[in-house]
């Protein structure tokens, strides 16, 4: 069996955090050897909890940001907050930010006044962004080709984009994860835009303890379910499991630069 990465999710989430040892043994003995964990959503408290996490643990690593439904509470003082988390070794990456304009949680202004700032705080510490994009894709790709790409790149997680904003989020150097919504039975046009990903730009995740694959949609989520959707993947895709498995870890090692 393959070694996967599951390139996203919140393991300081109080769903998974609890009983973190279990989770992470579930996740072992499926195959899912690293897993980028992202603070991000609600206070800053959830990044630090994040980075403690990824720094008790050799294979878990982390994203420090402010969620684009807090935009509204991403002050100057807390990216100067997230500029010294990020100062630890485990943090691979800047994130998640981006824009949600399904929900609205924050106004659209404040979401795309902190995503510029997060690409601003990626580019100065050279890491990746990390970006959840959700009917935005637009809007997202013409601020990303004005403010430019951060130099160590960045993904589309959770994709939920047609074919056409997958070629013009590729065409900005991103890489594409898919969740386990690629597997629902409604994700047909997802499943069609999965296809066009190149296997040197695809990844994988869960966003644990959201969005849990078939056929567990609607309970709790945890990293050793990536493999469902990296099967589905491959069969959306025509290609072989294993070899999908192989394509996906080598692409989040080097966009995350995790060690071998
Ligand atoms: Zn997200
Ligand atoms: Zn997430």
């Amino acid at each position: 069996m393959t070694s996967i990465v599951d390139t996203h999710c919140h393991l300081a989430d109080s769903r998974l955090a609890p009983e973190l040892d279990a989770v992470l043994a579930r996740a072992a003995a499926a195959g899912v050897s690293q897993i980028v964990s992202v603070g991000a959503i609600g206070p800053i408290d959830n990044d630090r909890r994040t980075v403690e996490i990824a720094e008790r643990h050799p294979h878990v690593f982390a994203a420090v940001g402010v969620h684009p439904h807090d935009a509204a509470e991403c002050a100057p003082d807390r990216i100067g907050e997230l500029r010294q988390l990020a100062s630890s070794a485990k943090v691979v990456a800047i994130g998640e930010s981006g824009l949600d304009f399904h929900y609205l949680r924050s106004p659209a202004e404040d979401q795309e006044r902190a995503l510029r700032e997060h690409l601003a705080l990626a580019a100065e510490l050279a890491k990746p962004i990390v970006i959840h994009c959700r009917d935005a894709e637009e809007r997202l790709a013409a601020i990303v080709r004005e403010a430019g790409l951060p130099p160590a790149g960045g993904v589309i997680h959770c994709f939920t984009g047609d074919a056409r904003a997958a070629s013009a989020f590729l065409e900005l150097g991103f890489f594409i994860s898919f969740s386990g919504i690629l597997t629902f039975k409604n994700a047909a046009k997802l499943r069609e835009a999965a296809r066009i990903v190149p296997e040197d730009r695809v990844m994988v995740e869960t966003d644990a303890p959201y969005l849990a694959p078939e056929p567990f949609r609607g309970k709790r989520n945890e990293p050793a379910f990536v493999r469902r959707t990296l099967a589905v993947l491959a069969e959306a895709r025509g290609d072989e499991v294993e070899r999908l498995a192989a394509a996906t870890s080598a692409n989040a090692s080097r966009l995350f630069r995790l060690p071998a």
